[in-house]
């Protein structure tokens, strides 16, 4: 049985990170302690740092271990809801600081990566979504329109222009959304954590947090072998983590995306794919995601399995569909197969919770995380150093009733999205 976790080398962003692993410091007390070295964790400790606060992150395995060192590296602004939606939600001006803030969400990871010279291979130019079906065209170009409204750069895609602009027929058309962009996600993530660092935060890799516990006015966490203490902690480990607090673990769906990387292609068949430089994902619920890299290759990302295992079934399906789609890929090798845990919520909304005083959570981005999990942690940071208000309000923990049960419930969803997907109905 091969475990996704394990398969963490495998991945093209590790072959061809140009950032350095930042290795361990010793682990200190601090007024912050941050429990996570992915972006959620990575960004709450810069924007603490970069506003004199002292922090410490300890991350279990390595920087960028969890989803941000394994994803498609897509830059995408915006949440799964449109502005519309948000502000029906929170009222006008609530949803539209929270339009506002999710809409300029890929400003800051771009922002980053030019302040600290981060070398991910980063580029913007932007993000298409393909639609399945005249349904979800409808429902894509209504989404654009409300953010060409919000001050967006945006086009629009017939069948033919999607054609040309993707390099498949599979879609009847869609929207390219030019605030998005491309990076290699672990070399993001370890040119943060050498910002972070550089800032000041002490950066402990390699040590599990085993507990997070109160200790005077404050939190403590008990490392193998020693504890460290801070004023408030912050809990940042998304999907990799179940035993630190298994009520927030359980308010969570942690699902696994599985990714492929080709052989660098020749010339005349990378030409044909992407050629704007964009990224793309589709309308379907059970959708692809896919990206050229910066060395020529393809490499395409979809939905899969719901437990630990990775999946050589959905990995192959995953391949069938790439060919399927991308006929100019008949014949060329896939070089890099990996997958990781991402992390999904009722609601489709990221979520912030302070169970405790001085205890905060910040997690689940439903597939969207490069630039929200960024934007979320220098929103967290600057309500921990500043009482800043959060744009999106802080919630009660809510675990979901049938999360024991979670497996054969989501494989039953798994067959009911892709009926609706058949259908033609937009996610
Ligand atoms: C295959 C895949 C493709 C994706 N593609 C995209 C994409 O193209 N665009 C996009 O926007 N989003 C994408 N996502 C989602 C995105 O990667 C995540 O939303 C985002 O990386 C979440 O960041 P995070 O910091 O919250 O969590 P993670 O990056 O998962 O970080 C959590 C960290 O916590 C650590 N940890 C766990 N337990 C402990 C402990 N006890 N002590 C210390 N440390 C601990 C883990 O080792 C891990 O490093 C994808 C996800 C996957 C899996």
């Amino acid at each position: 049985m091969t475990l996704s976790a394990d398969l963490w080398e495998q991945s093209l962003w590790h072959a061809t990170a140009e950032e350095p692993s930042p290795g361990s410091d010793a682990p200190l007390d601090a007024t912050v302690l941050v429990i996570g070295g992915g972006f959620s964790g990575l960004s709450t400790a810069l924007h603490l740092a970069e506003r004199g606060v002292a922090v410490t992150l300890v991350e279990a395995k390595q920087i960028g271990f969890g989803a941000s060192g394994r994803n498609g590296g897509q830059v995408i602004p915006g949440l799964k809801l449109d502005p519309s939606e948000m502000r029906a939600r929170w009222g006008e001006a609530e949803g539209s600081r929270l339009a506002a803030f999710a809409g300029a969400a890929a400003d800051r990871v771009f922002d980053l990566i030019d302040r600290h010279d981060i070398a991910c291979g980063a580029t913007r130019n932007g993000w298409i979504q393909g639609a399945h079906s005249a349904l979800a065209l409808k429902a894509v170009h209504a989404r654009a329109k409300e953010w060409e409204a919000e001050g967006a750069p945006v086009e629009f895609y017939g069948a033919g222009s999607m054609a040309e602009a993707t390099g498949t027929a599979a879609y009847v058309g869609g929207w390219r959304d030019l605030r998005a962009g491309l990076v290699n996600p672990l070399s993001y993530a370890r040119g943060l954590a050498r910002a972070a660092r550089a800032a000041g935060v002490t950066i402990v890799t390699g040590s599990p947090v085993r507990a997070v516990r109160r200790s005077g006015q404050g939190w403590a966490l008990d490392l193998d072998g020693e504890s460290i203490s801070g004023k408030t902690a912050v809990l940042a480990t998304n999907a990799y983590d179940t035993a630190l607090m298994p009520k927030l673990a359980r308010s969570i769906l942690p699902v696994q995306s599985t990714m492929l990387a080709t052989e660098p292609l020749p010339g005349h068949i990378a030409g044909t794919i992407l050629p704007q430089g964009a990224c793309c994902s589709e309308t379907r619920k059970l959708a692809f995601y896919y990206r050229m890299t910066p060395d020529g290759r393809f490499a395409i990302g979809g939905r899969g399995a719901t437990g630990a295992e990775h999946s050589q079934a959905l990995q192959d399906a995953l391949e069938g569909g790439m060919r399927r789609m991308f006929p100019q890929l008949a014949d060329v090798r896939v070089e890099h197969a990996w997958s990781g845990h991402l992390a999904l919520t009722m609601d489709h909304l990221p979520h912030l919770h302070e169970p405790e005083p001085g205890l905060w959570t910040v997690a689940a981005y439903n597939g969207r995380g490069v630039a929200m999990a960024t934007a979320m942690g220098a929103a967290l940071a600057e309500r921990i150093a500043e009482g800043t208000p959060l744009p999106l309000p802080e919630t009660p923990i809510r675990p979901i009733a049938w999360h024991a049960v979670r497996g054969p419930v989501m494989d039953i969803g798994v067959r009911y999205y892709w009926m609706k997907d058949k259908l033609g109905f937009p996610s």
